[in-house]
């Protein structure tokens, strides 16, 4: 087990998703299609397209969508489906119409109190690979967090290209190295909810630091606003006693490593936390690319992490956040109180909790961590779907993790109004036009000629131009 565990973190690390390779070398459309779509303007319909059904698993051919206002407003068979009279056709030529992607579970690049504006950046990169709707897990306090909720709005606004920004308000522990957010009592936690949704966050993220009458807190005042909660279960309490105070969303697979086994390697008891899972129901963020990662960078020592630095794609994350991954995450996986065996050990464990949690129809959510923690905004997504199948999972539940399921955590949270990861009338129409079936190959969600967002339409020739941007900004920031 552990040679496999190798050969995947090797296997990682030369991994290079380029733009030009995402886009199937395909020939760029001409400079006259460039420009976005405005929303509220004229219907789109993609006519006869194959529309991706990732509730049925299954691939619909020949139909015709229509689009408008950021919603899908029909779907039916190519011929006989009504196109309104001015809308701009797409012509679909048998390519594949999916729902855009999710990462809930990301941190915007502009944590550690950077000040700059580099999350405007990423939210075009992760548009630009097909990623229309991000769940920041926290961010690091005022006055950055005023700058994440109008980062949120100017996207929901039309003002800034990017995927939409779902915001969860970080809570943390006294004394646990960040001076911000902090809670102790009961009375602290209601308080910092209170002020969390007066600044418009949709969501609070709990860390593990929080006391126990300080989470007790936030979900109580949570629960009376209608606020749900994301955490890494806290420490002190079994994951059990942690859920029955109401987590909605576990922040890790690997929270469970601490919170359900006491941070031993138990592989005898995985059934109990199949259990606890089945009991509460929560959601789970999947984060198992970052796992390897860590164990990437553990055994592989500065080798790993300059062929990881090395990537092509990370041109596309600004010098600051790079340096962190440096400072704050590389370093702190080399810990030299810790053997390389424990790392391989603990990696397989971790492997095997995502395994018996999925295999028991856990709820989980795709997530990645990043870019904060090492990875690029958007590619880390579609690293994360290739990776969850070599660990196991369909394509289509990879796909569910990534579309579906974000959708309905999002809607049962009241964050959105309209169904979202889905290609049915009424949804939102946040959708991909790739050139083949992700059913089959789930690269297939990497080749996109068209991203349907909030009302807008991005031909391939606009979302380079939004990579180009960003990589040129990145570039431009120069060395630190
Ligand atoms: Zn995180």
């Amino acid at each position: 087990m552990h040679s496999t565990i190798s050969l995947i973190a090797a296997s990682l690390l030369a991994v290079a998703c380029t733009p030009s390779s995402m886009s199937g070398g395909q020939a760029a459309p001409g400079p006259a299609s460039a420009a976005r779509l405005e929303r509220g303007g004229d219907a789109v319909a993609i006519t006869s397209v194959r529309i991706l059904d990732v509730e049925a698993g299954r691939i619909v051919p020949d139909q015709t969508v229509v689009v408008a206002d950021g919603l899908i407003v029909s779907v039916g068979a190519a011929g006989e489906t009504q196109i309104p009279e001015g809308a701009r056709r797409i012509e679909g030529n048998d390519r594949v119409l999916a729902p855009g992607l999710a990462d809930m579970h990301a941190h915007l690049g502009f944590n550690y109190d950077m000040g700059l504006p580099i999350g405007e950046h990423e939210l075009a990169v992760y548009l630009a690979h097909g990623v229309t709707s991000i769940l920041n897990q926290g961010d690091f306090g005022s006055p950055i967090g005023a700058r994440i909720t109008a980062l949120a709005q100017n996207v929901d606004d039309g003002v800034l290209d990017g995927a939409a920004l779902y915001t969860a308000a970080y809570v943390r522990g006294p004394n646990d190295g960040l001076d911000f957010q902090e809670v102790e009592t009961e009375a602290d936690g209601r308080a910092v909810v209170a002020a969390s949704q007066a600044a418009g966050y949709d969501f609070i993220k709990v860390y593990h630091t929080v006391p126990e009458p300080a989470l007790r807190g936030v979900v109580a005042e949570a629960r009376a606003r209608g606020m749900g909660i994301v955490a890494h279960p806290i420490f002190g309490l079994t994951l059990a006693e942690n859920l029955e105070i109401g987590i909605d969303l576990i922040a890790h697979s690997e929270s469970y490593t601490y919170s359900q086994f006491n941070n031993e390697i138990v592989p005898e008891h995985l059934s109990d936390a199949v259990d606890v899972t089945r009991e509460y129901q929560p959601w789970i963020a999947t984060t198992m690319l970052l796992e390897n990662l860590v164990l990437a960078i553990a055994t592989g020592g500065d080798e790993a992490i300059e062929t990881f630095m090395a990537r092509p794609e990370t041109r596309f994350v600004h010098p600051l956040v790079q340096e962190g991954w440096r400072e704050r995450h590389f370093t702190r996986w080399q810990d030299p109180s810790r053997s390389e065996e424990n790392y391989r050990d603990t990696a397989q464990f971790i492997v095997e909790i995502f395994q018996a949690l999925y295999a028991s129809d856990a709820r989980y959510l795709l997530g990645t961590d990043g870019p904060t923690v090492a990875s690029v905004p958007g590619i880390n997504v579609h690293q994360e779907m290739t990776y969850l199948t070599k660990l196991g999972a369909s394509p289509q539940d990879v796909i569910r993790m990534a579309t579906l399921n974000p959708g309905m955590f999002l809607a049962e949270h009241g964050v959105i109004d309209k169904p979202q990861g889905q290609v049915t009338v009424g949804s939102q129409a946040d959708l991909v036009l790739l050139h083949g079936n992700p059913l089959d190959a789930l690269e297939h969600y990497q080749a996109i000629d068209f991203v349907f967002s909030d009302g807008r339409v991005y031909d391939r020739v606009a979302l380079d131009a939004l990579l180009d941007a960003a990589a040129a900004a990145n570039g431009s920031a120069g060395e630190i």
